[in-house]
């Protein structure tokens, strides 16, 4: 087999040219980038093996040895872990395999300043040895393979792979570094970047000098320190590797259960949102380990998909260290664990979210869509996730809780009111909400899609249903209004004209809405629309349709129609004349067609519209 020449995907071309021309002052994160690919790999071996143990062939002793050359000016990173064959090497190191470096790429303005400091907010992983190294080589061998095989690229759109006897089982980075970056060769530069960024390594980092070898960073699991003997900034760095993340955690939960099961875990809240959090896989990103030995990051069993958004590990040796995935599935250790954990999570939220000044509303903000799915998901503990959940209601703006909710209700208002949509603007501005706001009433201002589901399933809180404002009917004559607003409005239409202007719109309309009624939910507008008890909601249903799943399905809907405005009190007046019900045809759609249009739905026929808005324009001009 002779050399290959390939070319990087498009989009690691892109991030190589911004890596290679940035100016970033921080290179030295590289290192830190290709230790932490090192410790992956040896993590995943050590887990092959508990299966296949022949995998280990050539020893168990993982280690990273940095040798710097100053003759030859290179830097050597090399591990004996897992190791890469040829596809290995063409997927991981020739397209974006990871969510980290493909969050860089989304987030890229094109102002070179700008995009450069991204570069140390993401990481941009293996890609980041270009900023130091002119040519990279990557000599490798799968553990379990035989082949090995040589990599090489200095960063220029293209790559090489070429069989190599030579390699060992894993990978050997040799880093042949740019004019002026000698400095990492410097072994005392190298000892401190290690001990900055890569302390927390639970395997040892050696540096080699001739034949002296010195390990230079702790080489134990930094969750089975001592709390006191950890710094904010361990603390940080550990997070960055094992959540693959660059921001700060916004928390750190690091605890010895004690009892019937013992683990320890570490886990971090990330301060900013994933770019992944809603995957439709909605994996878990907690890593398992039992006794200090790596499991997986891949076991869906061990947190609810509602907490996805902690990173972190969990280390029991109440597991057996053979464990299969197979096994991990409904395993009564884990089950316990997994309680343990979203109790302690919950729990961690709950005093964070008690904290007055505290940055709950930031993780309200990322987050909160995520643990809302909890509230019908996680049915034990729906109460806890509910008291965790903020709002953004009628009347504030910083979202609220539902206690704060109903510490506020009005007398004689027996439920809690909701309104749901795309966005809190469009959202006041809704004609379903006009009585309910002139009543003083606050409504939760809802825009989440999940919140489509979630009231249903919680039912009641402290006794009070959650109610829809565009769903069923309205009685808003039980609650007491603090001023006499009432008074100030005008006259409803009298009751057998509006029952005649009901009759006529029914007839224009026919099987086009469910009902006909009047309502005192409106103040300023004539007329809208709600769903009938038990019909999908009005949002709902525009949700769906806009991801194809109900399409053209229209549930009919009821119209309402506000008995005190101006231009009804006049329709019901003539709605007693003679002939009304053919005069009043043309209006009863365009009352219909401008309910519809607030509601923010697109018209069916616009061009019937446009022609009845005419013909009602010409008669009245
Ligand atoms: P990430 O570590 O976030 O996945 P990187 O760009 O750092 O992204 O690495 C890309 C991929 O290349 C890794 O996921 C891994 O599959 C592979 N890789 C990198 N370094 C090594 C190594 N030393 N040994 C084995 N595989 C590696
Ligand atoms: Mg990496």
């Amino acid at each position: 087999m002779a050399e290959e020449k390939l070319s990087f995907q498009a989009e690691v071309s892109k991030l190589l040219d911004i890596v290679v021309h940035s100016l970033y002052s921080n290179k030295e994160i590289f290192l830190r980038e290709l230790i932490s690919n090192a410790s992956d790999a040896c993590d995943k071996l050590r887990y092959g093996a508990l299966t296949a143990p022949d995998l280990l062939a050539g020893g168990s002793d993982f280690r990273i040895v940095l040798t710097p050359d100053k003759e030859a000016r290179t830097l050597t990173i090399a591990d004996n872990g897992i190791g890469m064959n040829r596809t290995d090497l063409v997927e991981n190191l020739g397209t974006i395999a990871r969510s980290g470096t493909a969050a860089f790429l989304s987030q890229l303005s094109g102002d070179q300043k700008k995009d450069v400091s991204l570069i140390g907010q993401f990481g941009v992983g293996f890609y980041s040895a270009f900023m130091v190294a002119e040519k990279v080589e990557v000599l490798t061998r799968k553990a379990g393979e035989d082949q090995g095989w040589r990599w090489v690229s200095d960063g220029k759109g293209e790559f090489t792979i070429a069989p190599d006897a030579s390699a060992t089982r894993g990978a050997t980075i040799v880093l042949h570094l740019r004019e002026g970056e000698d400095d990492f060769l410097d072994g005392f530069r190298l000892r401190r970047i290690v001990k900055t960024y890569s302390d927390h390594i639970a395997l040892p980092v050696v540096l080699a000098d001739g034949d002296k070898e010195e390990t230079v960073n702790s080489a134990s699991a930094l969750w089975t320190r001592p709390k006191s003997e950890i710094t904010a900034d361990q603390y940080k760095e550990f997070y960055h590797h094992v959540a693959h993340a660059f921001d700060e955690p916004w928390t750190t939960l690091h605890y010895k259960a004690e009892g019937a099961i013992e683990y320890t875990s570490l886990l971090f809240i990330p301060d900013q949102k994933p770019v992944d959090i809603f995957h439709p896989d909605r994996k878990q990103h907690v890593k398992l380990y039992v006794n200090r030995v790596f499991i997986t990051d891949d076991c869906a069993e061990l947190l609810p998909p509602y907490l996805r958004f902690v990173r972190g590990v969990v280390d029991s040796q109440d597991l057996p260290l053979n464990i299969s995935r197979e096994m991990l599935q409904h395993n009564p250790v884990l089950a316990k664990i997994r309680s343990g954990l979203v109790k302690r999570i919950l729990g961690e939220l709950k005093s964070k979210a008690e904290e007055t000044e505290g940055s709950y509303p930031t993780f309200w903000t990322n987050f909160g869509a995520v643990l809302k799915e909890g509230l019908y998901e996680d049915f034990e503990r729906k109460t806890d996730i509910l008291e965790l959940c903020r709002f953004a209601t009628t009347a504030s703006d910083e979202p609220v809780s539902l206690a704060t909710y109903v510490s506020r209700m009005k007398e004689g208002q027996e439920a809690i009111y909701a309104i749901s949509g795309d966005e809190i603007g469009a959202l006041k501005r809704s004609p379903q909400l006009e009585g309910f706001i002139a009543k003083g009433v606050e409504v939760l201002l809802l825009t989440d899609p999940i919140d489509e589901f979630w009231p249903n399933a919680i039912g009641t809180y402290q006794d009070k249903p959650i109610r829809f404002v565009t769903q069923g009917a309205a009685d808003l004559s039980a609650i007491k209004s603090d001023a006499a607003t009432d008074d100030k409005r005008p006259e409803p239409a009298a009751s057998d004209a509006v029952a005649a202007l009901i009759a006529a719109i029914k007839l224009a309309l026919g099987e086009e809405v469910k009902d006909v009624r009047s309502s005192d939910r409106l103040i300023d507008s004539p007329v809208c629309l709600v769903a009938d008890e038990g019909d999908v909601g009005l949002h709902l249903e525009r949700l769906l349709r806009q991801h194809q799943q109900a399409a053209g399905q229209r549930a009919p809907r009821i119209l309402e129609i506000n008995p005190r405005h101006a231009l009804i009190r006049r329709l019901a007046a003539d709605a007693t004349t003679d002939g009304a019900a053919d005069r009043l045809k043309d209006t009863a759609w365009l009352l219909f067609d401008q309910a519809r249009i607030v509601e923010g739905e697109i018209l069916p026929d616009p061009a019937a519209f446009a022609k009845r808005l005419s013909a009602v324009l010409e008669r009245s001009a």
